[in-house]
């Protein structure tokens, strides 16, 4: 990661974790290339994708990494973890042992990275209201209890990827800022 003062350049590397077909993926694209991919497979190889966003008028480069895959062999590498400063945990709302399973990625985060990565859980597909398997106060409470942001978000239909994306980098941004003063 790079950081600094006036003029130069922040790139902060965030991972997405989470259960297979929970959304990451198409997170990722909905963000950085406002795209969603219906057919989306689990694609071997992607690595990462490279989003520049403005904070308070300063140039960051969000390097956000997906784990392409991997995840489906519970076998995603400490080198993806390796140096994230941010996180989002993903998981579907209308999948109740997705949300079961982010316990266990909060483990594993805990074991490869600093206990200052900014965390966010995010509950994907709001849109499949109709076929909900977590309540909203469900993903709101774990969120407490595990000291992360919260949020709901459809990649589909294009609902707070934007934002839960931003508050991540924000928030990175802000402890940089607090390590400085
Ligand atoms: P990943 O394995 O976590 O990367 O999940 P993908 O991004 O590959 O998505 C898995 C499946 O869920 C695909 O069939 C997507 O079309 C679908 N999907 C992803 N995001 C959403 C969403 O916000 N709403 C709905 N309804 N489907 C989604
Ligand atoms: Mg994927």
């Amino acid at each position: 990661m790079a950081g600094g003062q006036e003029g130069e350049e922040y790139l902060f590397k965030i991972v997405l974790i989470g259960d297979s077909a929970v959304g990451k993926s198409n997170l990722l694209w909905r963000f950085a290339r406002n795209e969603f991919d219906q057919n989306s497979k689990a694609t071997i190889g992607v690595e990462f994708q490279t989003q520049v966003v403005d904070i308070d008028g300063k140039e960051v480069k969000a390097q956000i990494w997906d784990t392409a895959g991997q995840e489906r062999f519970r076998a995603v590498t400490s080198a993806y973890y390796r140096g994230a400063v941010g996180a989002l945990v993903v998981y579907d709302i209308s999948r109740r042992t997705t949300f079961d399973s982010v316990k266990r990625w909060l483990d594993e985060l805990t074991t490869h990275c600093d206990t200052t990565v900014a965390r966010m859980l995010v509950g994907n597909k709001c849109d499949l209201e109709n076929i909900r398997d977590v309540s909203v106060e469900e993903g709101k409470n774990l969120a407490e209890e595990e000291g992360l942001f919260f949020m709901e978000t459809s990649a589909l239909e294009s609902t707070n990827v934007q934002t839960a994306f931003e508050m991540v980098i924000r928030e990175i941004f802000n402890n940089i800022s607090r390590k400085v003063l």
